[in-house]
């Protein structure tokens, strides 16, 4: 309690002090949400929730939280400062109702266009998600609230979560699925780790003591605890091989392979030994001190919830990552003087999104549909028509829905096909047959096909599931009060065989085994390696400016380049830049992401990015040696608004 010593002396301290069966009672929560107190030593529950969009809905049934955009356009922003404002309010929410840790962000890889949860998770590339996770996890931990990142490792998809393994190469693992997870620990101290569902090449996440010690404590140097996915322990072998391989904490609940009287027998037997106890507890330990639960409540930050803080930060966050996919003869932005009639279509229109899509939902205080938002924002100037023909302008909301339909955009299962359902296919179609000036707003929170229709629409809008500022950020983009700046934070395929995981049925969604054979070819450097058109490109997001690049200039491992606002709207544009390595020992994906800048810009006026190149920047992970490993020779740098629209390119000697 004496809040004077150092932490590490405090964690020794209590550990000291603890009884064998006090220290078993620890290893398991009390309930869904809680740990059990140990009220001898003043140790209260140490209480988490979800989860990755805001406040979980499930505890929050007498208390509203602010539904966030989900992480899909979180990411979208491409602007970091965000993510971790993002962070910043999460962790108010979560303090505001008593609670300690969010179990957020959560940071898959989407392997998968089809994967229920690709609206909850962050993006195909390990870079953006590395740079965008830390983010939110410094912001959250910053207000002594710990986030728990999730789920390690490879919980790539739904289809079978609690049984498959991911048979998956270390070169694969290393330079993709493990990335994000290793930047979160060595660059913000992650506090908690979720260990997922599923099994990692055999061995189940739970008792997987390569991910859970080898990697995660030995090499990265976590400190922090393991929790399991809720009754992820379940199948694990054994309550030893648990304890022994760093899992921390089994939720919720009694736990099963943490029941106490397990966990007594097993320790009785011999099967493990107290320092591997003391090991899994202390991390625990040193989080609850962390979060100041042994603290004066007043010297803890006392969080807040719902402020017009948090809501404006929302709508900003969906205004960023909304991302204007394709708009010809400028139909957008909407010109309120030209616009008398707008006929406002489709099932998302009114639909609100929070209250689902499995443990992410959140239970709002309002949310602003696209319907209400364009009322908002029209006032009585235009009329909202329902007969496209009589329109100055239609505009479809069409998309997914968030589990109103079986198997859509939702936790718990994947979706069945990229395909719109068939009725909205109709409904775009009949409606670009009467009006030319037809807008399609997709409300979805993973790649969909655009069969059929695409060439017809002059433009279309990709918003997500945007939060409860939905509706004001839609309106304010399509009628230009703000200039979009979001960018795909993954490639949207032209067809399902096109990607990558679904070459056959062993690769998706296999049966006892999925074999991540594309090796470490996953999204775009599949795409582009393999030279296969996708529909829309990683990176890939239009402004209502032109932005010009000029001056691409390198110095050692630093590249400037010159971003000019050619255009007469103010705007934001996300400088990126993938690097080539032109002559390499191993097959390499044709360019890789390796730096991005989010730089906003006046009309006619002119920034200057900068990126400082590191030698892991030019690293691969070479299985013949086991080591990241940079060849010495040319690499190309390229530098361009998409992974597909590079505009300048240089050559990097790389000396060694
Ligand atoms: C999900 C986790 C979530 C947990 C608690 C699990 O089903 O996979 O992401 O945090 O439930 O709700």
């Amino acid at each position: 309690m004496n809040q004077g010593l150092d932490i590490e002396e405090r964690v020794a301290d209590l550990l000291k002090r603890l009884t064998l069966d006090e220290k078993l009672s620890l290893c398991a929560g009390k309930n869904l949400w809680s740990t059990k107190p140990v009220e001898r030593l003043g140790i209260k529950g140490f209480r988490m929730t979800d989860g990755p969009n805001g406040l979980g809905a499930i505890l929050s049934v007498f208390r509203k939280g602010t539904y966030f955009p989900s992480s899909i356009c979180r990411t979208a922003t491409w602007n970091p400062d965000l993510a971790k404002q993002f962070g910043v309010a999460l962790a108010k929410e979560v303090r505001s109702i008593g609670y300690q840790m969010v179990l957020a962000p959560a940071i898959n890889i989407d392997r998968t266009p089809l994967c229920g949860r690709t609206f909850e998770y962050q993006t195909e590339d390990p870079y953006l998600n590395s740079k965008m996770a830390v983010a939110v996890v410094q912001g959250i931990q910053n207000q002594r609230v710990a986030a728990c990142v999730k789920h390690f490792a490879c919980n790539n998809q739904e289809t079978n979560r609690t049984k498959v393994s991911a048979q998956v190469s270390e070169r694969a693992l290393r330079e993709i699925y493990l990335q994000a997870f290793e930047a979160v620990v060595r660059e913000a101290d992650a506090w908690s780790i979720m260990a997922a569902y599923n099994k990692v090449n055999g061995t189940y996440c739970c008792e997987n003591r390569d991910l859970l010690i080898d990697r995660l404590r030995k090499e990265w140097g976590f400190r922090g605890f393991v929790v399991s996915d809720w009754y992820a322990a379940k199948p694990a072998a054994s309550t030893e091989s648990c304890v022994n391989a760093g899992l921390s904490l089994e939720m919720p609940g009694k736990g099963s392979r943490y029941e106490e009287k397990a966990l007594r027998e097993a320790f009785k037997a011999g099967k493990f030994s107290e320092d591997e106890l003391d090991r899994n507890l202390t991390g625990l330990l040193r989080v609850m001190f962390l979060v100041g639960l042994f603290d004066d409540e007043r010297t803890v930050p006392a969080g807040s919830r719902n402020t017009p803080e948090h809501q404006a930060l929302a709508r900003k966050i969906a205004e960023e990552g909304i991302v204007l996919l394709k708009n010809e003869r400028d139909i957008l932005p909407l010109k309120t003087e030209e616009v008398r009639k707008i006929a406002v279509l489709g099932p998302n229109a009114d639909r609100k999104m929070g209250l689902k899509g499995g443990s992410s939902m959140v239970r709002p205080p309002y949310e602003v549909t696209p319907l209400k938002g364009l009322k908002e924002r029209c006032g009585e100037k235009v009329e909202i028509v329902r007969n496209p023909a009589e329109a100055d302008v239609a505009i479809v909301f069409a998309g997914l829905s968030q589990g109103l339909l079986k198997g859509i955009d939702t936790e718990g299962e994947d979706k069945k096909g990229l395909e719109l359902p068939a009725d909205q296919v109709a409904l775009i179609n009949s409606t670009a047959d009467v009006n030319p000036r037809t807008v399609i707003v997709l409300i979805n929170g993973s790649p969909v096909a655009m069969d059929g229709w695409l060439e017809k629409i002059p433009a279309v809008i990709e918003a997500w599931y945007a939060g409860q500022e939905a509706g004001h950020a839609i309106a304010a983009v399509l009628f230009g009060d703000v200039n979009p700046s979001g960018k795909l934070p993954l490639t949207f395929p032209r067809k399902l065989s096109d990607s990558p995981a679904h070459a056959s049925g062993r690769t998706f969604p296999g049966r006892e085994e999925v074999y991540y054979d594309e090796g470490v070819f996953v999204g775009y450097r599949h795409f582009d390696t393999r030279v296969i058109e996708p529909l829309f490109p990683f990176g890939h997001g239009l402004s209502y400016t032109e932005f010009a690049y000029e001056n691409l200039r390198i110095s050692g491992m630093e590249i400037s380049v010159d971003v000019t606002n050619a255009g007469d709207h103010a705007g934001a544009e996300v400088v990126q830049l993938y690097v080539h390595d032109v002559e390499a020992s191993v097959e390499r994906p044709l360019k890789e992401l390796k730096g991005f800048k989010k730089v906003y810009v006046e009309p006619r006026q002119k920034e200057t990015v900068t990126f400082t190149l590191g030698k892991e920047d030019l690293s691969f992970w070479d299985e013949r040696t086991n080591r990241w490993t940079a060849e010495k020779g040319e690499f190309k740098i390229l530098v361009g608004s998409s992974s597909r629209d590079i505009r300048l390119q240089c050559v990097l000697e790389y000396l060694g």
